[in-house]
C-alpha cells in the first residue's frame, strides 16, 4: 500500500493519465486539478486550486447537479453523468476549440479526518469514439437504405416475373393447341414447306411454354416457399433419388453418400435443390459410368454439402454464368433443358441463408458445393 502511495506521489501519476481528475472538498473547493484538465480547460492549477469550483462553472449550482454532488459528499453511490445528457459537465475543448464529449463520474473518497467525504470527478474524453460511432451509424443507415431498395426492387421484379409468366400461360396454351390442330388437320392438304412452317411454330410455342413454366417455378421460390422446419437431409435425398430413379437406372449411375444431418429448411425446396444438382450430374455425364459422391462436413457454423460427379466438367470461365437464369452452355439438341435449374438452386440456397458454387475442370467432372446454416436464427423466412 505504501509502495502505491509512494509511486502515486513520486511519479505524480495523476498527471500521466489520459483522464481529467478533480478532487473537491464538501464546500466545492478544488484540492486537485490534474494536467489533463489544465490542458483541456486552459485553467491552470495555480488559478483554481483552493478556489471554489462553482465560481468557475456556475452552471453546477443548479439543483439537479447539487443534489447529485451532495449524494456523493455524504458517501452515497457514485454519480454518473452520461455523455448523452451531460456531454461537457466541465467544459473542455479540443485544439480546434470544439467541445470535447465526455463521460463524467463522481466518486466519494473518505477525507483525511475520516468523518466525511471528498468527491473525485473523473472525466473521460470520448469524442473520438462518438465520432466513430456516428460515422458507423451513418454508414449503417446508408447500407440499410440500399438494402431496403434492393429488397423492394427484387420483390417488384419477382412479382413482375410471376405475373408475366402466370398471365402468359393461358394465351400461349391457346397458340400451342391451335397450331398443333392446324398441323393435324391440314397435314396432307398443304405442301412440305407449309408443314415445316407449322412444325416450327408448334416447336417455338412449346419452347416458350416450357420457358414460361420454368420462370413461374423460379419466381415461386421466394413467393410461395413453405416455412422452415426441422428437415432430415437423408429423407430429402431419398425423395430426390426416387424422383430420379428411372434416369439413375437407365444410365447405370453409381451413387455413394455420407450420412446427412438434420437442418432447418423448406423441405420441398431442399428436395428440389438436391434433385436439380443430381439431375445435372447425370445429364452432363461423360463416356464413363456416372459416379456421384454426396458429402457433407461442418464448417464455420454451416453444413457444407458437396455433390461430386465424373461428368463432362465445365470450364472455369462459365462458373458464374451457369447460375444465371436461362444461361446454358449447350444447344437443346446436345442436351435438353432451359437453363433454369441452377438459378433455382441459387435462389433456394439464398433463401436458406447459404451459398452455392462449384469446382470443375473440363473433361474431369464437377463438384457443386452449397451451405446451409447449422443454427438458423429465423424459423421461417
Ligand atoms: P440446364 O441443365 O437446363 O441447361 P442448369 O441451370 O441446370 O440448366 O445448368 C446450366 C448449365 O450448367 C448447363 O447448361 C450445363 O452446361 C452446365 N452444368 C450444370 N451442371 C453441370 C454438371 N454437373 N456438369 C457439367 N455441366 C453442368
Amino acid at each position: 500500500m505504501t509502495q502505491i502511495l509512494k509511486a502515486t506521489t513520486q511519479f505524480n501519476l495523476v498527471d500521466h493519465v489520459p483522464v481529467g481528475l478533480c478532487l473537491l472538498r464538501q464546500d466545492f473547493v478544488v484540492l486537485c486539478w490534474n494536467r489533463c484538465l489544465e490542458n483541456w480547460t486552459k485553467i491552470s492549477r495555480q488559478e483554481i486550486i483552493d478556489r471554489n469550483l462553482l465560481d468557475f462553472f456556475p452552471h453546477l449550482k443548479q439543483p439537479k447537479y447539487q443534489s447529485r454532488f451532495h449524494q456523493v459528499f455524504s458517501g452515497g453511490f457514485p454519480a454518473i453523468f452520461s455523455p448523452q445528457l451531460h456531454p461537457s459537465l466541465i467544459p473542455c475543448f479540443l485544439p480546434n476549440e470544439q467541445r470535447r464529449i465526455q463521460q463524467t463520474t463522481v466518486n466519494a473518497i473518505p477525507n483525511d479526518d475520516g468523518n466525511g467525504y471528498y468527491a473525485l470527478m473523473s472525466i473521460q474524453d470520448i469524442t473520438d469514439l462518438t465520432d466513430r460511432i456516428q460515422i458507423y451509424q451513418e454508414e449503417l443507415k446508408k447500407r440499410q437504405s440500399i438494402q431496403r431498395e434492393l429488397e423492394r426492387s427484387n420483390a417488384e421484379l419477382e412479382n413482375f416475373a410471376y405475373l408475366a409468366s402466370h398471365d402468359l400461360q393461358e394465351p400461349l396454351r391457346m397458340v400451342t393447341t391451335f397450331t398443333q390442330m392446324l398441323g393435324q388437320r391440314y397435314k396432307d392438304k398443304l405442301d412440305a414447306d407449309a408443314n415445316q412452317i407449322i412444325d416450327f411454330a408448334v416447336d417455338g410455342a412449346m419452347r416458350m411454354q416450357s420457358l414460361i413454366h420454368d420462370l413461374l417455378v423460379y419466381s415461386r421460390v421466394g413467393r410461395q416457399g413453405q416455412s422452415f422446419e426441422l428437415t432430415d437431409c437423408e429423407e430429402v435425398l431419398d425423395t430426390a433419388l426416387s424422383n430420379l430413379q428411372l434416369l439413375i437406372e437407365e444410365t447405370n449411375t453409381n451413387i455413394c453418400q455420407d450420412s446427412l444431418p438434420t437442418v432447418m429448411a423448406d423441405k420441398s425446396q431442399l428436395v428440389q435443390l438436391f434433385q436439380n444438382i443430381l439431375n445435372n450430374a447425370i445429364k452432363y455425364r461423360s463416356e464413363e459410368q456416372p459416379n456421384i459422391k454426396i458429402g457433407v462436413r461442418s464448417e464455420d457454423g454451416y453444413w457444407l454439402f458437396s455433390i461430386k460427379d465424373n461428368g463432362i466438367g465445365i470450364s472455369q470461365q462459365y462458373f458464374e454464368r451457369i447460375f444465371l437464369i436461362f444461361q446454358r452452355l449447350h444447344t437443346r439438341q446436345e442436351y435438353p433443358g432451359t437453363g433454369i435449374g441452377l438459378a433455382i438452386c441459387q435462389k433456394i440456397t439464398q433463401r436458406h441463408q447459404g451459398k452455392i458454387w462449384l469446382e470443375s475442370e473440363l473433361g474431369k467432372g464437377s463438384t457443386f458445393y452449397f451451405t446451409i446454416p447449422q443454427f438458423m436464427s429465423a424459423m421461417s423466412e
